[in-house]
């Protein structure tokens, strides 16, 4: 599909622009797409700083510096993008998260900001961080939050399980890219059908949009992530139903699950884990308040 467009973002300056000319232009034409300003913004940059080739200090140093025609004919082909709504971390190939550079293939989820406060509820309900502590990812795409826990997590090692063949590599791209190839393992499944346990921490950020609620998504997420990462089907909760029958098989005594969950879906998925003997442990808010994690562990007896 392309969906380039000639945005001719430059034409209307005789010389050429500033840095920090170009990003206001290329700013207040993704503000014209649809894009939210302050998002503009933000995207404008990110994309001058790959059409140029610059470091954040780099741009910070010396806004005022012309751009070349190169780096013009760059920035208007990568603002085009944009535009059409293609989200910046899939234009560049790469998004940061939580403080890792991760790889983002078309193939996974986009990995998000939501998603960190998925690690931070797991590691803040964590006795010891130097344990040697089992961890499954169910559902891992990008391998962002396996990847994630190992860095906080230095004896850790992690199981990560994704039915796409393309997520299992890019999980496995991210893991070597991260150094943890010697503390990891991918594997190819539907949820945790082949595996056995114990573990001591299991998580997963599935796929939990309404089906019904997928055209009405923004562009971002409706064209750009696959649909296998975000269809939950009628109510949204297919996956959690399917992976917390398993949880009880594989979770140790004491361990710890938790679940990325949709912005009104923490007490559904909160009894569906108490219906299997679960106690909640803490439920998670992301940056907008929402209620965006649930966790829990095994009620004691
Ligand atoms: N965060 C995605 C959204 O924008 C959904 C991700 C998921 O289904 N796990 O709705």
């Amino acid at each position: 599909m392309d969906m380039r467009r000639d945005p001719a973002p430059f034409s209307a300056i005789e010389r050429q622009p500033s840095r920090a000319e170009a990003i206001a232009q290329v700013a207040a034409y993704l503000s014209d797409s649809g894009v939210e300003a302050a998002q503009a913004q933000d995207d404008a940059r990110a994309l001058l700083r790959a059409a140029a080739g610059l470091s954040r200090l780099e741009l910070a140093m010396s806004p005022q510096a012309p751009i070349t025609d190169d780096e013009a004919d760059r920035l208007s082909r990568l603002a085009a993008r944009r535009a059409a709504r293609e989200p910046v971390s899939r234009i560049l190939g790469e998004r940061g998260f939580w403080t890792l550079d991760l790889v983002v293939s078309p193939q996974v989820l986009d990995p998000r900001p939501d998603t960190e406060t998925l690690v931070e509820t797991v590691l803040a309900l964590l006795d010891k961080r130097d344990a040697p502590l089992s961890i499954l990812d169910l559902g891992a795409g990008s391998g962002a939050i396996a990847c994630a826990l190992l860095s906080e997590l230095p004896a850790a090692h992690a199981v990560a399980v994704d039915l796409s063949p393309y997520a299992c590599a890019a999980t496995a791209e991210n893991l070597a890219r991260c150094g943890f190839t010697d503390r990891a393992v991918v594997v190819r499944g539907r949820w945790a059908e082949s595996l056995a346990g114990p573990f001591d921490v299991i998580v997963s950020n599935p796929p939990y949009v309404r089906a019904g609620d997928i055209p009405t998504l923004d562009p971002e997420v409706r064209l750009y992530d696959p649909a296998l990462a975000l269809d939950g089907g009628r109510d949204g909760l297919d996956c959690y139903r399917e992976i917390v029958a398993d949880v009880a098989r594989l979770l140790k005594s004491d361990g710890l699950v938790a679940f990325e969950v949709g912005s009104d879906q923490a007490v559904s998925v909160a009894s569906l884990l108490g219906a299997k003997g679960f106690a909640i442990a803490r439920v998670g808010r992301d940056a907008g308040g929402h209620e965006r994690v649930v966790a829990a562990r095994p009620a004691q007896p």
